[in-house]
């Protein structure tokens, strides 16, 4: 019978557990709040064309789609239902109309055309409409408006659909995520420092680099070539690719033993996306997340590494005289 694997310190347990949900999101969103990426996904009309193909190749999420159409795209079909038909699209099935705007919730009021608010994530999905209108005081009537998937067992219609994942590929970041925690250059000593045994270090660190390899995640070149780790062997921050501590995974406990740390916004580590996640890409996958400080993430967040270091230079170059002068 195989040993049990030593754990690793709650703390990273929990963010590295946490890379397989999706962000955080309140009541007046329609998405739902921190659940597995691979809920059932949101996809808008105006974007469902980049989707058609793959679902039309036998692709599926495993817990299906909505299509949220706005009532002014809907209404101004000439045969709404027989064109969203073609595409394979009725509401109330797989697509759901979405009141985001006032105008709409009053030139279109749902009770005229008998829909009723949406309710289950599956087909059917018990109604034809969700409505997320914030409040006015400009107006009369000006109440926040609130309808389908408002309820406590049922919050939130779905998620972005470019944060899916199926579940074997978030368990697959997942393991790789934490070989990437394995290759820090002080990974050893840094988790020794939060509680584990130096010989639970030494077998844990060798059963998940060992069952990395074996599940084809730690290709060094590939990992090098997506600036997780460097030529090294050593895991880097995507961005700015200085070898990361990591301490940068334990900063909440270091402050509580009252230990230095020179800048936590700096020094943070945070879940990476290389390539940036965006319609029409599945960007939660194997070799495209990392970890990275979490101020170089902010910068780079949904816009790239690469316009992020063009952007970076264009400002450096429009700085060159100012900083020469101050050398
Ligand atoms: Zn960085």
């Amino acid at each position: 019978m195989a040993t049990r694997l030593p754990k690793i310190p709650q703390l990273l347990a929990r963010k590295i557990y946490k890379t397989g949900q999706t962000r955080g999101a309140d009541d007046d969103e329609i998405f739902q709040n921190r659940v597995g990426r691979n809920s059932t996904v949101l996809i808008p009309y105006s974007q469902f064309q980049l989707y058609t193909e793959l679902i039309e190749n036998g692709f599926s999420f495993e817990n299906g789609f909505i299509v949220l159409i706005s009532p002014d795209e809907y209404f101004d079909m000439p045969n709404p239902d027989t064109s969203l038909k073609s595409q394979g699209l009725e509401l109330g099935i797989n697509a759901v109309l979405f009141y985001e705007t006032r105008h709409q919730w009053n030139e279109y009021d749902p009770d005229d055309h008998s829909f009723t608010p949406a309710q289950s994530r599956f087909a059917p999905l018990k109604g034809q409409f969700v409505a997320r209108v914030s409040a006015t005081t400009a107006q009369e009537n000006g109440a926040k408006i609130v309808a389908g998937f408002n309820t406590t067992t049922s919050k939130g219609a779905g998620i972005r659909v470019y944060e899916y994942a199926s579940n074997e590929t978030t368990n697959d970041c997942r393991l790789q995520l934490e070989a990437i925690v394995w290759l820090c250059k002080d990974a050893d000593e840094v988790l020794e420092q939060n509680g584990m045994l130096a010989g639970e270090v030494v077998e844990r660190k060798r059963v998940i680099l060992d069952n990395a390899s074996k599940g084809g995640l730690l290709d060094k070149q590939r990992l090098i070539d997506a600036r997780i780790i460097n030529e090294h062997g050593k895991t880097v921050c995507p961005l700015c690719l200085e070898e990361v501590s990591a301490a940068g995974f334990f900063n909440r406990m270091e402050q509580a033993l009252g230990r230095e740390v020179h800048d936590l916004t700096i020094t943070q580590l945070n879940l990476f996306h290389i390539e940036e996640l965006r319609f029409g890409e599945f960007n939660h996958r194997p070799y495209n997340l990392g970890w990275g400080h979490h101020h170089c993430n902010v910068v780079t967040k949904d816009s790239g590494i690469d316009s992020t270091l063009e952007w970076m230079r264009s400002v450096i170059q429009r700085n060159d005289t100012l900083l020469d002068q101050s050398d």
